[in-house]
């Protein structure tokens, strides 16, 4: 779990958005089945990890999904967007068994942007001025 947040507090902060420190927080359950839930700002996002997963990529993922997901509930942020197609990547296990961040934007062949953690490692001199992250009225059609 700690190594997952780690992961996806690198993407954060490759994206500008440091400012978000992410932790975690016990939501309920009991001792043997915690409810954990990504946190920041002293809020939590609404789906609990699956700490079942015992495989760091399928932590992984999840960790980043439920803070994409928390980052557009809580602060109106699509991020990572792919910075080809302007469209908001979701985090997933890859076919290879990775935690990635992938585009799967309509009529766009479904690609991955980079592992959950590498963000920076899009940062081409291409794409170096894009943004990776939007908010909504500046997201592309999907
Ligand atoms: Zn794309």
């Amino acid at each position: 779990m700690l190594q997952a947040l780690r992961l996806v507090q690198q993407d954060l902060d490759t994206v500008g958005l440091e400012r978000i420190r992410l932790s975690f927080a016990v939501a309920g359950g009991s001792d043997e089945y915690p409810i954990v839930n990504v946190q920041w700002r002293g809020t939590w996002t609404s789906d609990s990890i699956d700490l079942d997963a015992t495989d760091l990529a399928g932590v992984t993922a999840d960790v980043a999904a439920q803070m994409a997901q928390g980052l557009i509930e809580l602060e109106g942020i699509y991020m990572p967007t792919c910075p080809d197609h302007n469209n908001w990547a979701s985090a997933g296990v890859s076919i290879g068994g990775s935690a990635v961040w992938a585009c799967n934007k309509q009529g766009v062949t479904p690609h991955v942007l980079a592992a959950v953690g590498e963000l920076d490692l899009i940062r081409t001199p291409r794409h170096r001025i894009a943004p990776l992250w939007r908010n909504l009225a500046e997201l592309g059609p999907p």
